[in-house]
């Protein structure tokens, strides 16, 4: 339940979903909302953070509970990514440390790794990542050069990559490297790769546009000699069709990200305009104020009623590639449109990185690259008319 739209129940939601969704809220609010610049002025979150929250049972909503997870439905991980980002947070990585990477293990790795690693992405002893793009291919994973190479029971793994989220505190990382140069996307394969393996090696933490309490990191992997078995999927040549699979999880959480952000950036710029006084007046009771919020939640909501149509289909396990790709950039481009609207009734003060509608809007940016750019998901939308 949004603070935008208080009387709007999505069909998905249960009454089990409501509970959770108190519960993260409450837990967040202490957990999370008060650390926000502590968290971007040293670049990372607190490893204690990761425990706290796996202990609330807010980490891995839907693994099953013999893995350690909590044995809930996607719904379940969406809505704690929501109550996160009403929350104020724009550093804790669990879209990667619980919605994405421990998906990948679940779904790929043999009955013994589960049962090794799963319970402690769940439990937020470990942290996760999923590392791709490298300097020379983003768009266009059939350009990574990263090479595994098979030597009797080890595979010697070396390249490097870049943007990793959780990448400098990721104690756990799905790599993407090539078994065959030559083969195009055939020669791609995914390895589950600790990072106390030798050879695995991290770069700096980078500065960014914003999400500054992030630990985005560059990876270096020098002759780093990772356990055959280690191959998710036992095979080689699968890992393309391995991350194609996943990415419409993943699109749909940015999509979640980005819807949430928006409401919540409408929600600040309500209270914040009834409060501004011009020219005698609080700056709501202008027409051009309530036009141009009225316009953001408007297309809040047509966004909202989209994005919990998906919500429904990855329930029922039904959400194809080319819907969770229109998902994710209807609602990252609304979030950009909506957040730009909503800064300018800030005045100056929305140029003050103190303000969240500051944060926020440098948040947003990046859901249009990551995940897969937008031009991308107009192509995979395009390809398939
Ligand atoms: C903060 C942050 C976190 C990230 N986290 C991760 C992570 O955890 N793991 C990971 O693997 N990656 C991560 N990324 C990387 C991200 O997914 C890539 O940056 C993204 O996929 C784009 O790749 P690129 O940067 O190489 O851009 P490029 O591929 O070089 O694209 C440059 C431009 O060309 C356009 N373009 C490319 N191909 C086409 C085409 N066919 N048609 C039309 N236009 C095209 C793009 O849309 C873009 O506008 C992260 C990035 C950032 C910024």
């Amino acid at each position: 339940m949004s603070a935008l739209f208080p009387d709007y129940r999505p069909a998905w939601e249960t009454d089990d979903h409501r509970l959770l969704r108190e519960h993260a809220r409450a837990f967040f609010a202490k957990e999370m909302t008060p650390n926000q610049e502590k968290w971007a002025a040293q670049k990372h979150v607190d490893r204690e953070t990761w425990l706290r929250t796996g202990e609330a049972g807010l980490i891995c909503l839907d693994v099953p509970e013999e893995y350690g997870g909590q044995g809930g439905d996607p719904g379940m991980e969406y809505l704690v990514t929501e109550e996160l980002v009403y929350s104020g947070d724009t550093a804790f990585g669990m879209g990667v440390g619980s919605t994405i990477t421990p998906h990948y293990v679940a779904n790929y790795a043999t009955e013994e790794q589960k049962r090794a690693w799963l319970p402690k992405m769940c439990s937020g002893e470990w942290i996760s990542a999923i590392a791709m793009t490298e300097p020379g291919a983003g768009s266009d994973l059939k350009g990574v050069r990263t090479t595994a190479r098979r030597d009797g029971d080890h595979y010697v793994i070396n390249g490097s990559k870049t943007f990793i989220s959780n990448g400098g505190s990721a104690d756990f990382v799905v790599v993407a490297a090539k078994t065959d140069l030559d083969a195009g996307h055939k020669g791609m394969a995914l390895f589950a790769v600790e990072a106390d393996t030798p050879g695995f090696e991290r770069g700096r933490v980078l500065e960014k546009m914003g999400r500054h309490g992030a630990d985005t990191a560059e990876l270096f992997f020098n002759d780093m000699r990772v356990p055959a078995a280690n191959l998710l999927g036992g095979e080689e040549g699968q890992g393309f069709y391995q991350l194609m699979n996943q990415l419409p999880r993943e699109r749909l959480a940015i999509a979640v990200d980005a819807l949430a952000m928006a409401e919540a950036a409408v929600v600040e710029t309500i209270a914040y305009t009834k409060e501004r006084q011009a020219f005698g007046q609080p700056v709501l009771d202008f027409q051009n104020t309530r036009f141009e919020l009225a316009h953001c939640k408007t297309q809040v909501m047509a966004t909202r009623t989209f994005v919990d149509y998906c919500i429904q289909r990855e329930i029922a396990g039904e959400l194809d590639a080319v819907t969770a790709s229109m998902a994710k950039m209807q609602a990252t481009d609304m979030l950009d449109d909506v957040v730009d609207r909503c800064l300018q009734l800030f005045g100056g003060y929305g140029y003050m990185m103190e303000y969240p509608i500051t944060q926020k809007f440098a948040a947003a940016r990046v859901m249009r690259i990551y995940g897969g750019t937008n031009e991308i998901m107009k192509e995979v939308i395009g390809r398939a008319l």
